[in-house]
């Protein structure tokens, strides 16, 4: 499956969001805040590419369609209302296992966006499924990252 690559993120100086990092090492700017966020400086550490910060890179991708993962990720942080969207770090998970929990708990809660009369949050649904491939598409990228590594 075709997906965004692991990415590349530091802190960014300006408003302690993420930001990702250049191919040249330097930061890239947030365009929202304007000139409060500097930009272009090195970053002091690289974050971690976790599941989280990896499926939001999934999110601007143009093929929700048609892409398991893309969709996954747009859904995550986009929703279905025109709320502002969502970061890694407005998520309370971290991993694939994780947020198969989490959308458990929301199956209970959630109304509106779908009809759910059938769910009661015991069953997995094919959400459940797309966290599992989602899951399986970054445990192969992990593990080629840790190869290009060594
Ligand atoms: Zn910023
Ligand atoms: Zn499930």
């Amino acid at each position: 499956m075709d997906t965004n690559p692991l990415p590349r993120l530091g802190d960014c100086p300006g408003c302690s969001e993420e930001i990702r990092v250049r191919v040249d090492g330097t930061l890239q700017q947030h365009q929202r805040y304007g000139a409060r966020c500097p930009g272009s400086r090195r970053p002091v550490g690289l974050l971690e590419p976790t599941f989280v910060r990896w499926l939001h890179a999934n999110a601007p991708r143009k093929d929700g369609r048609a892409n398991r993962v893309t969709r996954l990720a747009q859904m995550m942080f986009r929703g279905c209302t025109q709320s502002p969207n969502r970061t890694p770090a407005d998520m309370t998970w971290t991993t694939a296992e994780e947020l198969h929990e989490d959308w458990h708990r929301r199956l209970v809660q959630l109304s509106g966006c779908e009809d759910r009369r059938e769910m009661d949050g015991k069953h997995c649904d094919w959400v459940c499924r797309d966290v599992e491939t989602a899951r399986r598409v970054y445990a192969a990228l992990t593990a080629g990252a840790d190869q290009d590594a060594a």
